[in-house]
């Protein structure tokens, strides 16, 4: 029987990114680079208009206001995605469009605001420095730049960059893609009748969406039955995978096959129950290199499990440098005496903010109890030696739901 804190080191020890693979451009949200990206252009790649306005050359304005306007000649039209045919010379505006190049010889844009018209001449309302409403190529990036950091996760302005810069093949580590192998005898699917003893497998959903969640794939094998040749088919399939995840089948009881099984395969187990509570039946395999998590069936227990132990190994595999949830330190909003002692015990909790942050039980804890599961905004970490905390007492919480979720 292991700790918390070794269990979660055993499992961290033993998992390792994935190797790094370059993946199409359009297919990287989510994901973290597993190198240094560096700029093979400027950005913007040539000077140009910040806004709709006139190129011109600052010093033929110097002076001009409303009661003193200057006149330029307009010679041209400049359209973003055009090139500018000729030099802009003394006396000289070419109407320019946000976006478009500046023409040689221009080095300032004056807002089409600040300009009126007669006869065919723009009249300059307004002087203008040298550079204004230029935007001077490589401004935002230089040719050479380090533009991105190796573990930076990919999102909207990362893609943005990518994409500007034209790189189509990007090097991340790839998505683990996870089995959840789910056991038992009992477990009937959603439309099925539920016949005496039968419950619905609600474990292949969970771990569905913690997995989804999580920015890994998965493959679902539902409802193995309580069978070593069934179990060991779907392991020797789902083996396939990255990692896998069993739910069932890892207590005491007679028909609790996987760890058997998985012993019979070859996989090294590095534990089996962990001094906590909901999970205590936790087991950790390596099996041909894959990390095997054989997670105890009951619902909110399989639900702990995998934010403790399961999120933060994947994260790992994907590249990410933080890879647990946010912590916050709550104060206990009332007294709590800890359901078994000498355990750690993962409390599921609603969180309020009154001047300081308040943790309340979010409802019963029992381990097959899904509505304090859903209910919670975090999981609280009540220590082994710790049986009691009074109302108002500290108590570490794992954000597992941030505040926008609410
Ligand atoms: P086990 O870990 O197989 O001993 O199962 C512990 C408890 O969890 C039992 O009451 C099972 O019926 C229940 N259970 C196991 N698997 C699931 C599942 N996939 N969905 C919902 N409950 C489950
Ligand atoms: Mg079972």
């Amino acid at each position: 029987m292991v700790s918390y804190e070794e269990a979660l080191q055993l499992v961290l020890e033993n998992c390792s990114q994935m190797p790094p693979r370059r993946v199409k451009l359009e297919d990287t949200l989510g994901l973290v680079l597993s190198e240094d990206i560096f700029s093979p252009e400027n950005i913007p790649s040539f000077d140009n208009s910040a806004m709709d306005g006139f190129a011109i050359r600052a010093e033929d304005v110097t002076g001009a206001s409303p009661e003193n306007p200057i006149p330029l000649k307009v010679i041209n039209d400049l359209k973003a995605g055009s090139f500018p045919q000729r030099e802009l010379r003394k006396g000289e505006a070419m109407r320019i469009m946000t976006g478009a190049p500046l023409p040689p010889g221009a080095d300032a844009v004056l807002r089409k605001e600040y300009t009126a018209f007669k006869e065919g001449l723009v009249l300059a309302q307004k002087p203008v420095k040298k550079g204004d409403d230029i935007r001077l190529k490589g401004e935002d990036i230089k040719l050479g730049d380090q533009v991105l950091k190796k573990g930076t996760q990919i999102q909207e302005g990362e893609v943005g960059i990518l994409a500007s810069l034209g790189i189509e093949k990007v090097p991340v580590y790839p998505p683990p893609l996870v089995a959840i192998v789910t056991t038992g005898d009992e477990l009937v699917g959603l439309s099925e009748k539920l016949t005496p003893g039968k419950i619905r497998d609600a474990n292949t959903f969970t771990l569905l969406f913690q997995v989804k969640k999580t920015g890994a794939r998965a493959r679902t094998f539902p409802r193995i039955p309580d069978n070593k040749d069934e179990i060991r088919k779907a392991l020797e399939e789902a083996k396939k995978c990255d990692v896998i995840i069993t739910t069932g089948g890892v207590s005491l009881g007679e028909y609790d096959f996987v760890k058997e099984v998985l012993e019979e395969m070859g996989g090294t187990l590095h534990f089996w129950k962990v001094k906590q509570r909901p999970g205590h039946p936790l087991a950790f395999w390596i099996l041909e290199g894959k990390p095997v998590f054989g997670i105890p069936g009951n619902p909110a227990a399989s639900i702990i499990c995998f934010e403790e132990y399961v999120r933060p190994a994947l994260r790992k595999m994907m590249g990410f440098g933080k890879i647990f949830r946010p912590q916050a330190t709550a104060r206990m909003g009332v007294d709590y005496s800890k359901e078994s002692k000498g355990r750690l015990q993962f409390l599921r909790v609603k969180l309020e903010r009154k001047e300081t942050l308040w943790a309340y039980p979010s409802g019963a804890q029992g381990s097959a109890i899904l509505t304090s599961m859903a209910a919670a905004d975090g999981i609280g970490i009540i220590p082994e030696d710790v049986t009691f905390l009074k109302k108002g007492e500290e108590i570490q919480v794992h954000l597992i739901h941030l505040p926008e979720d609410h």
